[in-house]
C-alpha cells in the first residue's frame, strides 16, 4: 500500500509498505483523508520527544471500515479517536484518560493514518454520519480540541471572547464559540492570509503587528475588557497582553503548546482575580459535539482545508515549514 513516512529530520518519503496485519480486537481502516497537525510538524523537524522514524504519521483521519469490526460493516464511514491511554494510572482511573500519565497517540507512537490503510484498536473507531463528507470528517479531531477548550473555558452566553492565533485550532475555537452562540469573536493574528480567512469566516480580525490589541478590545467591549481569552498561538508575547485585556475575574485558556517556559506576570493574575485554564486534547464526548458542529453547516470549514495527493508530501511538508498559506493540509489517500 502507498504510505507517507517520516524517515529522518526534514525527510518525508512516499513509498510502498506492506498492509498492516490485524490481530484480535483490531480493525483495518481504508483511509480517505489524513490531516497534518502541528505535532506532525514537530515530528517532521525531528524535535518530537516520542516519535521515532520510520513512522507513518497522522492522527487526524477519516476513512471506511475495511475489516475486523465486530459491529460495523465494511464501507461504514468512520474516524478514529487516536488517544492510547494506559487505563491503570491515577488520571485514567478517575475519568481523565485523556491526560493519562503515559498518554500515547496513534500516528505518533505507532503508525497512523497517512497511508492507504491503518490498523487501530476496535474501541478507537468512531462511526460518523453518512451525510458528513469524509473530507470534513478528517477535521473532527482538531474541532474536538476546540470543543474541549470552549467547554472547559466556562463560556457563558453573552461572554465576549478573544482568540490568539488563526491557525487551525484558533479558527476552530472561534468557530465553536460562534456555534455556541457568541455574537462576536475577536481573532488576533499577524499573518495576513490567516487574518483574511478569519474575516471570511465572520470573525473580527485584529492584526497584532499593526494594531493596538488593547484599544481594539476596549472598542468592541464598550470599555469592559474581555471575558475570555484563548491562547492558541503559544507565542511568548501572548500572555503579557492577555493579562491586560481580561476583565476582573476573566479567564485565560492555554490551548497551544509552549515548547519553552513563558514568562507570566502573576501579580496581574492576583490583582484582577484572573483564572488560567489548561487544555489537553479532548474527551470522547467532544468528538460527538465536533461532529455535530461540522454537520451543522454554520461555519464554512471547507475554506480551511487544502487537499493534496500523497505524492506531494515531501514538498508540502517543506512548504508548511516555510509558512505556506495553508490552514489545514489534508492528504487524500483513496484515489
Ligand atoms: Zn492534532
Ligand atoms: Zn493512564
Amino acid at each position: 500500500m502507498k504510505s507517507i513516512q517520516y524517515k529522518d529530520a526534514r525527510r518525508v518519503e512516499v513509498g510502498e509498505k506492506s498492509l498492516p496485519e490485524t490481530g484480535p480486537g483490531e480493525v483495518l481502516i481504508k483511509v480517505a483523508y489524513a490531516g497534518v497537525c502541528g505535532s506532525d510538524m514537530f515530528i517532521y523537524q525531528g524535535t518530537h520527544p516520542r516519535a521515532k522514524a520510520p513512522l507513518v504519521m497522522g492522527h487526524e483521519f477519516s476513512g471506511t471500515i475495511e475489516k475486523g469490526h465486530g459491529a460495523l460493516a465494511r464501507g461504514t464511514p468512520v474516524t478514529v479517536y487516536p488517544l492510547l491511554s494506559c487505563g491503570h494510572c491515577d488520571p485514567c482511573r478517575n475519568g481523565y484518560a485523556h491526560v493519562c500519565n503515559t498518554l500515547k497517540l496513534i500516528g505518533i507512537d505507532c503508525d497512523g493514518g497517512m497511508a492507504e490503510y491503518v490498523k487501530v484498536p476496535e474501541d478507537k473507531v468512531v462511526p460518523i454520519p453518512s451525510d458528513l463528507p469524509l473530507k470534513l470528517a478528517a477535521f473532527i479531531e482538531p474541532v474536538a480540541v476546540a470543543v474541549h477548550a470552549t467547554r472547559r473555558s466556562g463560556y457563558k452566553p453573552g461572554d465576549s471572547a478573544v482568540v490568539y492565533g488563526a491557525g487551525p485550532i484558533g479558527l476552530c475555537v472561534a468557530s465553536c464559540l460562534k456555534y455556541f452562540g457568541a455574537s462576536q469573536v475577536l481573532v488576533v493574528e499577524t499573518n495576513a492570509y490567516r487574518l483574511d480567512i478569519a474575516r471570511q469566516l465572520g470573525f473580527i480580525p485584529i492584526d497584532a503587528g499593526r494594531e493596538d490589541i488593547k484599544a481594539r478590545v476596549l472598542e468592541y467591549t464598550d470599555g469592559h475588557n474581555i471575558d475570555l481569552a484563548f491562547d492558541c498561538a503559544a507565542h511568548p508575547g501572548v500572555h503579557t497582553t492577555i493579562l491586560d485585556i481580561l476583565r476582573v475575574q476573566g479567564t485565560g485558556v492555554v490551548v497551544g503548546s509552549y515548547k519553552k517556559p513563558a514568562e507570566v506576570d502573576l501579580l496581574k493574575i492576583e490583582f484582577k482575580e484572573l483564572t488560567l485554564i489548561g487544555i489537553r486534547v479532548y474527551e470522547r464526548r467532544d468528538f460527538g459535539i465536533a461532529t455535530r458542529i461540522l454537520q451543522s453547516g454554520l461555519i464554512d470549514f471547507d475554506r480551511l482545508l487544502t487537499v493534496a495527493a500523497p505524492e506531494e508530501a515531501p514538498e508540502r511538508f517543506r512548504n508548511l515549514l516555510e509558512g505556506a498559506n495553508v490552514i489545514k493540509m489534508l492528504f487524500k489517500l483513496d484515489s
